[in-house]
């Protein structure tokens, strides 16, 4: 990006402005804008004027009774002040992403001035990569700059169409996608090692292509959450009423001998805290998570899998962490992500890599207060998970 001349350019920009807002509209966390901030500033530094697009939510799969948009729930406008503060410069909008308000006021645009559009989901053309929305978006500025890391798995109009009607002098990844996929790259394909993968969540099969993938990449893969109890299942453990997903447990069986003839350390928790109930107020105990009671279910990992993990990531020189090791939005079963939050921390502290990618394990980090302790937080859940995949994501190759 830093290649391009700015100067005296109009410039539209797709950014993930996609931000929680509580019900009165106020942004509750901030982080998706302020990263997006180094480019927004380079840009305008560089003599730029800038027209900024974005989504926020899903407007159209929540629409009033009537049928009608929920604009006051889903309007950008919520940002602008914020906009505004964090620019230090007065943000203008557009009620609508395209037509006559929107091409008028970016016509008008001066150096340094913003603009900023309307939620581009508003349109139902968005999500479907309508090249119609596309050229009438793309007639608003000179140069296409694409930094919605968060929207770069989809080929929507604004993130992945859109780029076809610019030259490849006048298209350009941002910042903040040019960094995600440096930090992703430098731990998929030049680790220091050892290279150890914590990957949690719910489900194995939301996982499996990501597994798999790392037992080509890593030399230790943490397996934690309640994908976990598929695979003491498929080891013929009882796990009581813990999640499992049935049909994944050949699967899980060949991911075992895979890891296995790969050299590749697999480590699953011997231990779990169970609950009589999926409840932070059920009754709990301490057991191993091969023979968990009946009724009972493995709801975060237990102590001894958290010092086994904690020494692993300790002696590791690059981490890679993907998904929460219980449910951590329950008070009394978060003690086992937060130790592990804690052990990257303290191995990044050590001179490790650390890279947090995505999705419930960044809500995981922050809870913790940990985030400016690992070396990259990954702004992508989605496009994280399917970059670490090996998929192309539409809004990279779009730019060409
Ligand atoms: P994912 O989106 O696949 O990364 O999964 C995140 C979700 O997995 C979180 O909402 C956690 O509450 C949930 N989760 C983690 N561990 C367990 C578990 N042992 N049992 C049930 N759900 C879990």
């Amino acid at each position: 990006m830093k290649a391009i001349d700015f100067k005296d350019k109009k410039v539209l920009i797709r950014v993930d402005f996609n931000v929680p807002l509580d019900k009165d509209g106020n942004i509750t966390d901030d982080t998706r804008m302020r990263r997006a901030l180094p480019t927004l500033t380079h840009i305008l530094e560089a003599g730029a004027s800038l027209i900024i697009m974005s989504h926020l939510g899903r407007p159209l799969k929540k629409l009033n009774e009537d049928g009608s948009i929920n604009v006051k729930k889903f309007t950008l406008r919520h940002l602008v002040r914020h906009l505004t503060d964090l620019l230090g410069t007065q943000v203008q909008f557009a009620d609508d992403c395209i037509g006559d308000e929107a091409l008028l006021k970016s016509s008008r645009l001066q150096p340094g001035e913003v603009l900023l559009l309307e939620n581009t989901r508003f349109h139902a053309g968005e999500t479907k990569g309508d090249r119609d929305l596309a050229e009438k978006l793309a007639g608003l500025g000179e140069i296409y700059v694409n930094d919605a890391f968060g929207t770069a798995h989809r080929a929507h109009s604004s993130t992945a169409t859109i780029a076809d009607f610019f030259t490849p002098e006048h298209k350009t990844a941002g910042l903040l996608i040019e960094k995600e996929i440096e930090n992703a790259q430098k731990a998929m394909y030049s680790p220091q090692r050892p290279f150890t993968a914590i990957i949690g969540g719910a489900k194995v099969s939301d996982k499996i292509k990501l597994i798999d993938r790392l037992i080509e990449k890593a030399n230790i893969i943490i397996i934690g959450g309640g994908m976990a109890y598929t695979f003491f299942k498929a080891m013929d453990g009882q796990i009581g009423n813990s999640l499992v997903e049935l049909d994944y447990l050949d699967l899980a069986r060949d991911l075992i001998k895979k890891a296995k003839d790969n050299n590749v350390e697999l480590l699953l928790p011997v231990d779990s805290k169970c609950a009589s109930s999926f409840s932070n107020d059920a009754e709990r105990d301490t057991c191993s998570s091969m023979e968990i009671k009946d009724g009972w279910m493995g709801l975060d990992i237990g102590p001894e899998a958290e010092k086994t993990f904690a020494a692993a990531i300790q002696g590791s020189g690059t981490i890679l962490w993907n998904g929460p090791l219980g449910v951590f939005e329950f008070s009394n079963f978060a003690e086992g992500t937060f130790s592990i939050a804690r052990a990257v921390a303290q191995a990044t502290e050590s001179g490790a890599f650390s890279l947090i990618g995505g999705g419930d394990s960044v809500s995981a980090i922050n809870k913790a207060g940990l985030s400016e302790k690992v070396s990259f937080v990954s702004t992508g859940g989605g496009a994280m998970l399917e970059y670490l995949e090996g998929k192309e994501l539409p809004g990279i190759k779009a730019l060409g």
